[in-house]
């Protein structure tokens, strides 16, 4: 082979393996040999000069130094967005887009808003040719050969792309990342930085490059801007981007309705902090470029465009300990234990730390200042360090290797977010978080009986599982801890009733592992019985609507169990109900399998929970919002216009409450 052949066959390499490991976080080769392979390349390139390239993985490691940044000119403005903060600012923004389209479909895509520093990106013939950062929205600093060192930003692209065009995006600093870095520092004696988003705007400004690369700095794509680029919609755009071999978060979703874009916002708004990098908001989209281009934009921001900024109060306390919880299936939780602190109205005193990822990312110790922060969730979460106020003597924090409750060793298996205790049948938590569990409200709603009482039944060693709660008597249960002859009555009284609480619920009461409400309907449903259920292999349950692997799994194992089987034997002795009711299963048909039902306005005849309950117990689905899926709309009294409207453009039938009553007859 040629050295000209060599040096590009090891490029090549070098390239799909810094892809898999920045672009997909899915590592090829050990970094041993990717290091190896570098240094080949760079020993070849220092020997034959004439073969320099100026996309070559080797320049990704910087040493350019950049006196002034040269000032450069957009092709293309950069915009701000307009920014919402309530589902009404939505629908206001969604309506003034029906307004200027006229009456035509509009589709949304969804993204993450990044909290970074935005850049732009111009690619020619498949190379990085210049890197610009935002600026004032017209112009902005030249920092190329900063960003060149940046791993996830590509060199040189594959596929079919353009001959020239413009991607732009967010540099943004991960949070383990940034932690890292500022572990680091403090332990040199020097400052620790602020937050992420400035250190990776104040990183693309830095004068040596080869600082910049020493920087776990991210790009995350977005948006591109070119003429003939044969992309039609906002979502192509993502999908071509990241075939090119762009870094685009797969976090995105094509929406139908303003119903659909309020659901991605709500989960986000709760679940971003699971993400590795920090984020602000949601930039809804509107999807077809030519309607982009038929909206144009205002002076500041384009009108097919809205961000929807997260709702976050934020305060900063003392972590004085972590503590560990064991949940009833032996899932470990740790929790932050605070200096009380206000916060939106509630004094915070504990905080969840979700599990030994999460404190690992932000490298969250005893004795830290941490951020805490509220936003849709109920549970206050801990969302970075001030590592300005980091005591000299803090060392990292250790995770847990044993159960805090019954000292067996956790086991954390591949796939799972949180560490077990395995010890299903010895673990006191599990044994009483099991039965809490079983006699709570949405299970058993076992009255005269709270979590405490478990707690003390379990103590004074009357009950071990919930098949024991019914061979409970009052002479056992009176002398217990605040307990008097009528409380006790009330007790047995109680757990007797619950004989009654349907099938469904049962199924719930168990505990199984995944198996929430929901689910448990959809089993109740699809098997009518628990014998039936028991005999389901796992090909079967995946089967069923919604049921996956994990749950079919989790369903199998937890049957499989002797002991298991032994309580519910138990429990079916004493009347508790293993089948749907003959009445339910009478009312029970397959009448609207396939069709999907909005439900919208009041009705005479029936309520619209009711009317909701009919299609589902007629094998019908229930839908949020009109779409082209949608077989009918059930129109009550003061039903919404924009419903209507919609289904008439989609041709979707508009029926009447007696029409549906005579469909299910
Ligand atoms: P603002 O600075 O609040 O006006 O918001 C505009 C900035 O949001 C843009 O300059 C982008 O850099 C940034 N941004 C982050 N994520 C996205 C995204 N998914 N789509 C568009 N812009 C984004
Ligand atoms: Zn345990």
């Amino acid at each position: 082979m040629s050295v000209e052949n060599q040096i590009e066959k090891l490029r090549n390499e070098l390239r799909e393996h810094n892809h898999n490991y920045y672009v997909l976080d899915n590592p090829s080769i050990s970094d041993y040999d990717f290091d190896m392979k570098l240094k080949e390349l760079q020993r070849l390139e220092d020997e034959y000069p004439e073969f320099y390239d100026a996309s070559s993985p080797t320049l990704r490691v910087g040493g350019m130094i950049t006196k002034n940044f040269q000032t450069v000119v957009h092709a293309q403005r950069m915009y701000s967005l307009d920014n919402s903060y309530s589902k009404e600012d939505l629908e206001d923004w969604e309506k003034r887009i029906q307004k200027g389209l006229g009456d035509t479909e509009v589709e949304f895509t969804c993204e993450l808003k990044y909290d970074g520093a935005s850049i732009n990106l111009t690619y020619e013939n498949g190379q990085l040719i210049k890197a610009v950062t935002r600026g004032d929205g017209f112009q902005g600093d030249d920092v190329t050969t900063n960003i060149k060192t940046i791993n996830s930003v590509p060199l040189q692209l594959k596929g079919d792309y353009p001959p020239k065009f413009d991607i732009r995006g967010e540099i943004v600093l991960p949070f383990e990342g940034f932690a890292k870095m500022n572990a680091e520092r403090v332990a040199n004696g020097e400052e620790p930085y602020m937050n992420p988003r400035n250190t990776a705007s104040g990183s693309l400004k830095l004068q040596d490059s080869a600082l910049v690369a020493q920087r776990p700095l991210d790009c995350l794509l977005y948006g591109i801007v070119g003429e003939n680029t044969g992309i039609d919609t906002q979502w192509q755009m993502l999908e071509k981007a990241r075939e090119w071999g762009f870094k685009v978060p797969t976090i995105a979703k094509l929406c139908k309705s303003t119903d659909e874009v309020m659901n991605f916002v709500e989960y986000w708004d709760v679940h971003r902090h699971e993400l590795p990098y920090e984020t602000d908001g949601v930039v809804i989209k509107v999807n077809s470029l030519q309607q982009q281009d038929e909206l144009g934009h205002t002076s500041k921001s384009p009108r097919w465009a809205m961000a929807y900024k997260f709702k976050a109060e934020q305060v900063s306390t003392i972590l004085n300990e972590i503590t560990y919880q064991v949940g009833r299936t032996g899932a470990i939780t740790p929790v932050a234990n605070l200096e009380p602190v206000l916060l939106a109205g509630t004094t915070v005193k504990r905080a969840s730390l979700h599990n030994a990822d999460q404190i690992a990312k932000y490298d969250i110790r005893e004795k830290d200042t941490v951020y805490v922060e509220k936003g849709g969730e109920i549970i206050p979460k801990i969302i970075g360090v001030d590592f300005s106020k980091r005591p000299q003597e803090s060392v990292p924090t250790q995770y847990i290797e044993h159960c805090p409750e019954c000292n067996t060793p956790l086991q954390r298996t591949e796939g799972d977010a949180k560490h077990y205790c395995t010890n299903y049948y010895g673990c006191p938590v599990q044994i009483t978080g099991r039965i809490q569990h079983y006699i709570s409200r949405k299970a058993m709603d076992i009255e005269g009986m709270g979590s405490e009482t478990v707690t003390l039944l379990f103590q004074e060693g009357l009950i071990t599982n919930y098949a024991d709660l019914y061979e409970l008597t009052k002479e056992q249960v009176m002398p217990l801890e605040r307990m008097a002859e009528k409380s006790a009555e009330n007790l047995i009284t109680g757990v007797a009733a619950s004989v009654k609480i349907p099938f469904e619920r049962v199924l719930f009461a168990l505990g199984i592992r995944f198996v929430g409400e929901t689910v448990a309907k959809k089993l109740a449903k699809a098997y009518k019985n628990i014998d039936a259920l028991m005999r389901a292999s796992e090909e079967e349950l995946t089967a069923v609507d919604e049921i996956g692997e994990r749950i079919a799994q989790s369903v199998i194992e937890f049957f499989q169990n002797e002991n298991n089987r032994l309580i519910i034997n138990r429990l079916k002795s004493v009347g508790v109900q293993f089948a749907i009711s003959a009445e339910k299963l009478e009312n029970q048909t397959e009448k609207l399998k396939g069709q999907t039902f909005v439900v919208s306005g009041v009705f005479e005849k029936v309520s619209r929970n009711e009317l909701k309950k009919l299609i589902e117990d007629n094998g019908g689905k229930v839908g949020s919002s009109v779409s082209s899926k949608t077989t009918f709309l059930v129109a009550g009294d003061k039903m919404g216009p924009s419903k209507r409207t919609k289904a008439e453009s989609l041709n979707v039938q508009i029926i009447s409450e007696d029409d549906f009553l005579a469909i299910i007859g």
